[in-house]
């Protein structure tokens, strides 16, 4: 994990996807991804370089697109790595602002993450010292679902809703966090994550 700029870089949007998490949602790929899985789909997005800056009309036509899109269940951050360069990533969610795109009467717009790291590795960043700490707890604070784990090509499989290989899990990872404000709270009372959660567990966003 590194810390190299202020927001990602924008490998590419999909605004109306069925195939990054529960029903129709827009997809944000972030660029950079050190994770380098033999047979990556995405791999001009391994590169932090690569793809658009995230400038004020980018942002603002982001935003436009996803509010003028009432039927979308959530927004989708995969890459790339999002948990690359997580205060980046933090950053841009932030900026993004879901919850002002929806009105009251509406259901709020969900979050699931695409990581290639597993729960454990990000469970470790929390307990460190790492710099990059607090916004990987923030990140994952906001975050509904997330699918986790590298792509494996030997454990591939085709049949499993949203995740590429049998390795990969779906977490709860707001649930899982115990909803706290902060990192030093959660590590207080983290409850065991249940691995074997599935799909059909959170499939309404971890709600
Ligand atoms: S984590 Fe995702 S983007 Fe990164 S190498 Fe693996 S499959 Fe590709």
């Amino acid at each position: 994990m590194k810390s190299l700029a202020t927001y990602p870089r924008i490998a590419g949007i999909n605004y109306e996807s069925m195939n990054d998490g529960n029903g129709m949602r827009a997809v944000i790929y972030v660029s950079g991804c050190p994770h380098h899985c033999p047979q990556c789909h995405n791999p001009e997005s391994h590169d932090p370089a690569y793809g658009e800056e995230l400038t004020p009309d980018l942002l603002t036509t982001i935003r436009k697109e996803i509010a003028d899109r009432p039927f979308l269940q959530g927004l989708t951050l995969s890459g790339g790595e999002p948990f690359f360069q997580p205060q980046a990533t933090f950053n841009l969610l932030n900026l993004l602002n879901l919850s002002a795109l929806r009105s009251k009467d509406e259901p709020p717009l969900n979050l699931w993450i695409y990581t290639g790291y597993t729960w454990e590795e990000l469970m470790g960043v929390l307990s460190s010292n790492h710099p990059e700490r607090e916004a990987v707890f923030q990140l994952l604070n906001h975050t509904d679902c997330l699918v986790e784990g590298r792509f494996e090509i030997a454990k591939r499989d085709i049949t499993l809703a949203h995740r590429g290989s049998s390795n990969q899990r779906i977490i709860a990872a707001k649930i899982s966090l115990n909803g706290s404000q902060s990192c030093a709270e959660a590590l207080t009372d983290l409850p065991p994550v249940d691995l074997s959660m599935d799909y059909d567990a959170v499939k309404n966003g971890g709600k």
